[in-house]
């Protein structure tokens, strides 16, 4: 029976490894060129990271469904994400990232950035996420439950914020906590409910400047922790 088991284990394994580097392809087919982003991504189980019976699915390019309404987020989207904040002269030593949800992002983060901090406002998956992360070895990552609407003050300024849910305005406290030279990446809304943006903005001194970017869908920034 363990033998069963862990011959089991094994072919996942494989199979996975196999099919994670079939979707690091389409990533790059796709327009993904940061060669470090790819290599993180190929490493990351994401398998790991959906509810056993969606686990064949895991490496489609497509968001996923992971309880209490909230998602994984689209790989492409993942990706292009951390492109963006890895795409300034000095690289990034210290990020935050906004909603962790199961932690897939984070664990991708953490294979890139030597300090990851990353915030969950419900604690059903900020638990989740913890124990999704266990076997992965990521002492460089920290997991805080709390609202990611005002950062985290304590560990800023970062330089580089991921928000993974899509604000209906510009989060304020989050600006402040970019560091000099950095970059935060999120999706906005717009004031009329319009479609959701992938917006990039950058600090260099006191200046901040913004670039709107491809159209995305997130679930929404919330506000308050739960
Ligand atoms: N980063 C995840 C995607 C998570 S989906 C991944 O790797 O796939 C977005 C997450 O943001 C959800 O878990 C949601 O609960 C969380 N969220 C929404 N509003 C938030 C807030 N104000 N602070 C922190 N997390 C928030």
């Amino acid at each position: 029976m363990a033998l069963e088991i862990k011959k089991k284990s094994a072919g996942i394994g494989m199979t996975s490894q196999r099919t994670r580097e079939r979707m690091v392809e389409r990533l790059r087919d796709k327009g993904i060129r940061d060669e470090r982003v790819l290599a993180a991504m190929a490493s990351v189980p994401r398998h790991l990271f959906v509810e056993e019976a969606l686990a064949s699915r895991a490496y489609e390019d497509t968001a996923l469904p992971i309880g209490l309404g909230q998602t994984i987020s689209q790989p492409f989207v993942v990706a292009r994400m951390i492109e963006l904040i890895l795409d300034r002269e000095k690289p990034p030593r210290k990020v935050l990232e906004v909603g962790t949800g199961c932690g897939y992002q984070a664990a991708v983060l953490a294979r890139l950035v030597p300090e990851v901090y990353s915030i969950e406002r419900l604690k059903g998956l900020h638990e989740r996420a913890r124990a999704n992360l266990l076997g992965q070895r990521l002492a460089n990552l920290r997991l805080v439950h709390g609202d990611g609407n005002v950062g985290l003050e304590k560990a800023a300024p970062f330089d580089g914020i991921v928000v993974a849910a899509a604000a209906p305005a510009m989060p304020e406290a989050l600006l402040r906590q970019i560091a000099p030279g950095g970059r935060m990446v999120l999706p906005l809304r717009g004031p009329h409910r319009e479609a959701q943006r992938l917006v990039l903005i950058e600090r260099s001194g006191r200046a901040l400047t913004e670039r709107v970017l491809d159209p995305v869908r997130f679930v929404p920034l919330e506000a308050g922790k739960a």
